[in-house]
């Protein structure tokens, strides 16, 4: 199980290392109401969040502050997961709580007719963050091997053959300077029931409710084995795929701003040094 650390081995010291999908990580194997990397409640995690919203923000400000001095960084954060994992959460909770300036947040849904007409990856690269950017993909071009696999939207020939073409495609990405962080939002099938029966059940959340929904829940199997290939297939050294427990609504949340501040961290974005003389400038201001 990726929760239980076996004796002897060294406790994880990230967020990152904890979450990392390896060869050997099976999506049914993971505990979705773990909290893998935290020893802490939902009170712990809601003391902590301010003060790492106040890190990445910070972070964030630098990283774009960079690229106004010619640095060409940006952070590409894909998030996926099954209808009520808590995509929308994430937006609120941990894309919120930067500066709407430096992010970049797209919701990819059913391709439109101009988007069908070009190959798939075409409406990705649109979307890119520019330098200084964090950019945030609500669903991604993982969904042409995960809804488009488990209803044959394409032949098996073709989207078979995405896999190597996303990961050929992000290695482009991290070679010119983005930070690519996947997360999978992952919740159990009974987690999925109960957040549906609550959207039924509460009138101002008939609005989320979706009928579909009932019927892709009818091949949760089948996504789990889409789910498990992409991580088998593109979870890469250069772009790898953090899979998140997300049964519990708090920890995910401080677990996606926690990759965000070390992935932020490792980068170290640096403030610009001045174009101009500032002794001149405070000079000049004295006389204004
Ligand atoms: P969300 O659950 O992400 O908040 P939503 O239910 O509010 O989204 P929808 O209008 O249902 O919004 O858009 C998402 C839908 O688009 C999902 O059912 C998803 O599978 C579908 N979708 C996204 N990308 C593709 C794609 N490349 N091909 C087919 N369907 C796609």
């Amino acid at each position: 199980m990726q929760t239980t650390v076996p004796k002897g081995a060294p406790v994880p010291q990230t967020f990152g290392e904890a979450l990392r999908a390896g060869p050997t990580t099976r999506v049914d194997e993971i505990d979705t109401r773990g909290t893998p990397g935290f020893d802490g409640d939902k009170a712990a995690a809601a003391e902590l969040m301010p003060e790492l919203a106040d890190v990445v923000s910070e972070l964030q400000e630098r990283l774009y502050a960079e690229s106004k001095g010619g640095g060409q960084r940006s952070v590409l954060l894909v998030i996926q997961g099954m209808d009520t994992s808590g995509k929308g959460g994430i937006m609120r909770h941990v894309v919120g709580a930067m500066d709407p300036q430096g992010v970049a947040l797209t919701s990819f849904k059913v391709p439109s007719d101009e988007e069908r007409r070009h190959p798939f990856l075409w409406r990705i690269r649109r979307a890119l963050p520019r330098p200084g950017e964090i950019g945030v993909f609500d669903r991604s071009h993982y969904e042409d091997v995960l809804v488009v696999r488990v209803h044959d939207l394409v032949p098996r020939s073709q989207w078979s053959r995405r896999y190597g073409q996303i990961a050929t495609f992000e290695r482009g990405l991290v070679e010119s300077g983005t930070t690519v962080v996947k997360v999978m939002l992952h919740i159990s099938k009974d987690e999925q029931r109960a957040r549906l029966a609550e959207r039924l059940a509460r009138p101002d959340k008939h609005w989320k409710y979706n009928p579909g929904d009932i019927d892709e829940r009818e091949h949760w199997d089948e996504y789990m084995e889409a789910y498990q290939s992409v991580l088998e297939r593109t979870s890469t050294e250069s772009a790898p795929w953090y899979v998140v427990p997300a049964d519990r609504k708090w920890y995910a949340r401080l677990a996606v701003m926690q990759l965000l501040k070390e992935h932020l961290e490792a980068m170290d974005p640096r403030w610009p040094a001045a174009d101009f003389d500032v002794e001149v400038e405070q000079e000049r201001l004295e006389h204004t």
